[in-house]
């Protein structure tokens, strides 16, 4: 038995049989093959050869035909070395007698060429080692894809294990086969884990190098709440985790019927509860969930998984469909947040070196007006048919607000010429999620209807800490009275200016948060839709005087332990059965 400890993302617990992803070319984990399974991995090592055969093939015609026959000669090398047996047949062997993955044997095999032909005295040999490499990123582009197709036709469902997916790979899981998800890398609020916590299973990040301490088939333990992989568990501890998912799953049931419930504290005041999407179909669980809209729909994840960029058609339709779900709900539409660790980086010819402090968000926008300009658009045209706000996010100046606001009035004007219908109120609001923002709230206060405040880049711009690195994940929470006193101050600020103000990162869904955020004078959060009917249990336990008792003790702590602990006692005290709550911390 193996215990892993990463970072817990959703909560949860599932026991099953792995399935392991072959999800990157750049760093293949050393991970073996049932006997029974060799033969299938030797004919995917063997398909994976034939197809990249075509391709060479394919590619040195165009080339002959494009640019004559000498740079299409460029090709027979690679050609002659995928067919050279005395290079391809170890590769082979290592499928075939020692059972290593079939991508992990390609991995070794022309890494080892590639050193080889570096270490060579003649220029010419050295440069062959890239040629190497461009083959072995060939074979496991295809190996990574029969990955994702026999992981797409599966006929048991698993519990997946990844070294990293994007956010794109996650969105096309299929929650009732993958029915839990562990990986090496990422953070608590990375969006490929953010994405994963909306399917509603247990996901468990940041665990180190189990992609290669598990095989495919292998029994395991996903512990979504402890953040705990167990590989091959004992007798004793399989029965411990069978009993805690059927107590999981009784109070799931239970929780059902609080979803129908009002959001009320138990004084009487409303606290609104909204979901976070990333997907129009989304909606329908913000609503089974007892959700009373959407207060944050992140609208970049449809560029993340179309393979084109998305047409003003495309997205006018995604909006409209999403109002039309929501029946008359609210709506918040947030414009594009790409960058960092969203599409423009896996795009880009020369990657941003520190991307999350590049080029992203409003700034991507503000400089790539076609793709800002076709979204307002989109949005406003969808504005017709519902109640919808627009949102800008990443709004760190003052002139940065007033540029974006600026682009809209011209889009709105161009309307206006083309005699299309929108709403010309539509209220505008922004994320406060830079501190720059927190700090000059006040500014922003009169130029907006709105705030929402974003804790997931808030904490990282705050404590200087990547929301999506496992390895100062330690560094990373909400806790921090830091990131508390900015929170409470854009309250204040929101209050004094009559800016409704809500908050949309993460910690709206850990209900250890749930009785801070409503001391500090919130009245809306916005969250992911599986834990709306947990923070709305604890709502409905809770009168405001001991929230605001709480919150007023917490602002007088120095450390985040000291923070913590007494969140976990006072949620303790109130409901004894949620054993600290949910929380990453
Ligand atoms: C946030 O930063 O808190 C937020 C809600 O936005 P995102 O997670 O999409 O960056
Ligand atoms: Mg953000």
């Amino acid at each position: 038995m193996e215990v892993i400890k990463g970072i817990p993302v959703a909560p949860g617990v599932v026991i099953g049989r792995t399935f392991v992803l072959d999800d990157v070319v750049d760093h293949v984990p050393y991970h073996t093959v049932a006997a029974a399974d060799r033969d299938t991995e030797r004919q995917r090592l063997e398909s994976a050869i034939d197809d990249v055969l075509k391709d060479l093939i394919h590619d040195r015609d165009r080339a002959a035909e494009k640019l004559g026959p000498e740079p299409a000669k460029i090709f027979e090398f690679h050609l002659g070395l995928l067919q050279d047996s005395t290079l391809i047949d170890p590769v082979r062997n290592r499928v075939s007698d020692d059972g290593v993955s079939a991508a992990y044997a390609v991995s070794e095999g022309f890494q080892s060429l590639a050193s080889q032909f570096r270490n060579m005295d003649s220029e010419v040999f050295r440069q062959k080692a890239s040629d190497v490499m461009d083959l072995d990123r060939r074979l496991l582009g295809k190996l990574v894809g029969q990955s994702e197709d026999r992981l797409a036709k599966l006929d048991e469902p698993v519990l997946l294990v990844a070294h990293e997916l994007t956010p794109a790979q996650v969105a096309s899981l299929e929650p009732s086969m993958v029915l839990a998800l562990a990986m090496d890398t990422g953070g608590r609020t990375s969006h490929n884990s953010i994405v994963a916590a909306a399917l509603g299973i247990p996901v468990v990040v940041g665990c180190k190098d189990i992609s290669s301490r598990v095989n495919d088939n292998e029994l395991i333990v996903i512990d979504g709440k402890a953040g705990i992989v167990v590989i091959r568990p004992d007798d004793q501890t399989l029965e411990n985790y069978q009993r805690s998912a059927e107590r999981m799953a009784g109070i799931t049931a239970s929780l059902q019927e609080i979803a129908e419930l009002d959001s009320v504290t138990k004084d009487g005041v409303h606290i609104e509860l909204l979901g976070n999407i990333e997907f129009p179909h989304e909606i329908e669980s913000v609503l089974q969930n007892g959700g009373e809209g959407v207060g944050l729909y992140r609208t970049e994840f449809l560029y993340l998984t179309s393979p084109t960029e998305p047409t003003e058609e495309d997205l006018y339709q995604a909006y409209k469909q999403s109002i039309e779900l929501l029946q008359g709900r609210p709506l918040i539409i947030r414009t594009l947040d790409l960058g960092a660790d969203k599409y423009t980086q896996e795009r880009a010819a020369e990657p941003e070196r520190n991307p999350f402090l590049g080029l992203r968000s409003i700034r991507f926008c503000l400089q790539n007006l076609p793709i800002f300009t076709r979204q307002l658009k989109a949005i406003l045209r969808a504005s017709v048919h519902g109640p919808v706000k627009l949102m800008f996010p990443l709004i760190s100046t003052a002139l940065e607000l007033r540029q974006a606001k600026m682009v809209l009035q011209d889009v709105m004007e161009e309307c206006q010429e083309q005699g299309i219908d929108f709403d010309a109120e539509i209220p505008i609001g922004i994320m406060i999620e830079v501190p720059s923002a927190a700090l000059m709230a006040s500014v922003f206060a009169r130029e907006v209807s709105f705030f929402s405040i974003g804790t997931n880049d808030l904490i990282q711009y705050t404590l200087a800490v990547d929301r999506g690195n496992e390895r100062v994940a330690n560094l990373y929470t909400g806790a921090n009275p830091a990131v508390i006193q900015l929170v409470k101050a854009v309250i204040r600020t929101g209050k004094r200016f009559d800016v409704k103000t809500s908050l949309c990162g993460e910690i709206a869904g850990e209900t250890l948060y749930t009785m801070l955020l409503i001391g500090l004078g919130l009245r809306t959060l916005s969250l992911v839709a599986t834990q709306i009917p947990y923070v709305k249990r604890v709502i409905r336990s809770v009168d405001i005087a001991q929230c605001e008792r709480l919150a007023r003790k917490v602002g007088s702590f120095d450390s985040e332990r000291k923070i913590l602990n007494t969140l976990r006692q006072e949620l303790k005290s109130v409901l004894p059965e949620m054993d600290g709550g949910w929380t990453t911390d």
